[in-house]
Parts: C-alpha cells; structure tokens; sequence
C-alpha cells in the first residue's frame, strides 16, 4: 500500500528504494518488490516482509539510476510472490507499481487476452504494463503510450512505471496520494540532481523535504528533470512546499 521511485541517486538508488519501503511500512502490507533500469530492467519482488525482500536481493547486484518499490496490500488475487508489484509486460521492458484499485480491469484485461497477450497474476494491475505494450507496439512514443494506457483507467490509481528504452520514470495519479521530492541539485525547472517519488513524505523524508503534490488527473515524467502535465496535456508549474518535520 505504498509507493517509492528515485532517479539520479546513482549506486544508491537499490538502498534509497528498501529505505522508503521500510519507511512505509506502517501503511500495513503483504508483499514487496522493486524493479532498477539500468540497460535493462531487473526485478525482484516476494509475498510477505520487506525483510524477505532483502534476503531475496541478497547477492544480487542490482544496479540502475532509476527505480521503483511498492509494498501491496491486495485487493486483487492473494497475497503470491507472482502478485507482488512490480508487474510487467509480455516482452519484460516494462515494470509497474501500483496502489489503488483499477474498477474496469475485466474487460481491459479480457480485451488484451483476445489480442494474444499472457497475464501472470490475478492483480487488477496487469493491465497496465500490458496496455502499455499494446500501444508501444501501435508506434505511440513512450509518453503517449503511459498517457492514454492511464485514460483508459477507471477507479483509483497512483501508478509508477519504468519502460525501458525511455529513460525515467512516469507517474500518474488519482484519488491516490502521490508525491514528488526534489533531492540533491534538483529544481523544478532545470536539469539535474535526484528526484523521489512516493505515496507518502516519509519514504523520502532522510533526503529531502522539498515537496510537490500531484493533483487527481495530474502527470509526471522524471528524467533528469520533471515534467508535470495535466490531463489535457498541457505543461503546469508547480509550488514546491518544503516540509518543516523530520521523518
Ligand atoms: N489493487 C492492487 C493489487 O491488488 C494494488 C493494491 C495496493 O494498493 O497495494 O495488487
């Protein structure tokens, strides 16, 4: 029931991530995972504690300069290593974490079935990766793709993804908290420094306290800057709020 990404963070980006899932951890959960993008995509993700993640990247070396962790609390399909977040699509290029409940999943995922893509989990969330594939392959550019994977959407969503080949990480949210953290060097206008993402201020807390909140219906690329959009598109200035508490 939590959500954490950061970009920029360099060779602490897998540490960076585990700290805002612990961080987050008060939320209540049943399974984690984390997926980095380095050239290519590696997840690792297990039913029960963040501890148990641990031991599953333990002599792993998972590297990358952008991830993404969750922490679920099912509503779709028990609490299984294969239901745990990050999900992906049929080729693996695309990793996706969310919280929430997607309403319209059955007849988007029976809609993708009939085109021939596989599902490996029960969760409402599939779909999202492997629609995001479905117009990856139409010729959408990664942006597009995200934007109207996530119009199609019905309920509540604060959603992560990673699709390789595009550098960094897209967010969008509704009726879901989520968050921005401009870390180290970072500004809202210009290139450069670590960004964070989360479903909450304390996953990133020990790093910054330089916030943005994205509104319902707002989007967010991260890639060595930020880019907001709403949902027509359009490019919007955000306030940044700095947070006075400790994590
Ligand atoms: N509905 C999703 C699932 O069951 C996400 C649950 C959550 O918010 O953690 O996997």
């Amino acid at each position: 029931c939590g959500i954490i990404g950061c970009i920029g963070r360099g060779d602490e980006t897998l540490d960076t991530l585990v700290h805002g899932l612990e961080k987050l951890e008060y939320r209540g959960y049943d399974s984690a995972g984390i997926a980095l993008l380095d050239e290519e995509l590696s997840t690792c993700k297990t039913s029960g504690k963040i501890a148990d993640l641990r031991e599953k990247l333990d002599g792993r070396d998972l590297s990358g300069e952008v991830g993404i962790g969750h922490t679920r609390w099912s509503t779709h399909g028990p609490p299984t290593d294969e239901n745990a977040h990050p999900h992906a699509d049929c080729t693996g290029d695309i990793a996706v974490v969310h919280n929430g409940i997607i309403e319209n999943y059955q007849p988007v995922r029976d809609e993708l079935v009939a085109d021939g893509h596989r599902f490996t989990s029960d969760t409402d969330t599939e779909v999202v990766p492997h629609l995001i594939e479905s117009k990856l392959s139409a010729g959408l550019s990664p942006d597009e793709a995200f934007r109207e994977t996530v119009d199609r959407l019905e309920g509540s969503y604060a959603i992560a993804a990673l699709i390789e080949d595009a550098d960094g990480l897209f967010v969008a949210r509704n009726d879901s908290p989520l968050v921005v953290g401009l870390g180290a060097g970072a500004s809202p206008d210009a290139d450069g420094g670590a960004f964070f993402i989360a479903s909450d201020v304390p996953a990133f807390r020990d790093f910054t306290g330089d916030v943005i909140y994205l509104e319902d219906g707002e989007f967010a690329r991260l890639d060595g800057r930020l880019t907001v959009t709403d949902s027509q598109g359009s490019q919007v200035t955000k306030d940044v709020h700095t947070v006075e508490w400790d994590a």
